[in-house]
């Protein structure tokens, strides 16, 4: 069976700069002293790999000791969440994405503009919980069905969207959303190009091979819209962490098999999975 790889994929530089972060926030702190709020990325290998080099993790700021040093991962916090930490005087270090920062500062903006904020993303996804704090009201739609119940009308809309999705699926929202008689709409594109290009790389690769395995993180919001985006090319599709969840079944009479992963996955995990696949 042949094997090909997608031409962009793994690691993106948000994700590269928070290990970074968070490694030499151990080195500098000690082992213990550093407190993630919540996985640094959606990752499981590189989470425990940080974590047995001596990275706490925390969901709930109220349980970290006055002693330790905060860390702030990839998908950012809300103004609120900053706030408490300020106010319980914890030190802080800030591993939030250049771009979901570029997010969070579209959304007070558009909200200092005047604009009725819309996010196009999933309410249940960290970098939304964050991102929508920093206005007030934030009206927040994940498909065009949200519409009906979700979105008031005002005259005038400002809409971004979460960093991982997809353009063509943004686009589609934003199209039903110009169905209705709102005066104005203002439009910032707040998507990540590195997800982009991966998202691209996908379906480009998607041509050529009879199966796509998509890995990452199960909760890695730009795995899954990436594994989503494999499926609706027509390939058969699977997303898996590695290469434990591996199953002969899933390469039954496949000539060729197409290997991507999310921009939260390690080279190691590729590489492991490319070598077994290709010895079978
Ligand atoms: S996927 Fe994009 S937005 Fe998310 S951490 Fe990476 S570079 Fe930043």
């Amino acid at each position: 069976m042949e094997v090909r790889l997608a031409s962009e994929r793994g690691f993106c530089f948000g994700v590269e700069d928070a290990i970074e972060l968070a490694e030499a926030a151990v080195e500098q702190h000690g082992a213990g002293r550093v407190v993630a709020l919540g996985p640094v990325i959606h990752n499981k290998e590189v989470v425990g790999k940080l974590e047995r080099a001596g990275l706490n993790q925390s969901g709930d700021l109220d349980t970290i000791d006055a002693d330790k040093v905060v860390l702030i991962r990839s998908h950012g916090a809300s103004p609120e969440t900053m706030e408490r930490i300020e106010q319980r005087g914890l030190d802080v270090i800030d591993a939030t994405c250049v771009l979901v920062k570029r997010a969070q500062n579209v959304v007070k903006q558009l909200h200092d503009e005047g604009y009725h904020v819309v996010m196009i993303g999933d309410r249940n996804h960290p970098e939304v919980k964050g991102v929508i704090g920093y206005a007030p009201n934030v009206t927040v739609i994940d498909s065009g069905s949200d519409l009906a119940v979700a979105l008031p009308y005002r005259e005038r809309l400002g809409i971004v969207a979460q960093t991982t999705h997809s353009p063509e699926h943004v686009a589609s929202v934003i199209a039903d959303i110009l169905q209705r008689p709102y005066r104005e709409v203002k439009i910032v594109n707040t998507l990540c190009l590195e997800v982009t290009r991966r998202q691209e790389a996908a379906i480009e690769l998607c041509k050529d091979v009879d199966v796509m395995f998509v890995l990452g993180g199960l909760h890695s919001a730009n795995t899954k819209e990436m594994a989503r985006l494999c499926g609706e090319a027509g390939t058969r599709t699977f997303h898996v962490e590695t290469w434990e969840q591996f199953d002969p079944t899933m390469v039954e009479d496949v000539s060729v098999a197409g290997v991507t992963a999310g921009a939260s996955t390690p080279e190691s995990v590729i590489t492991d999975f490319v070598t077994n696949l290709r010895e079978l």
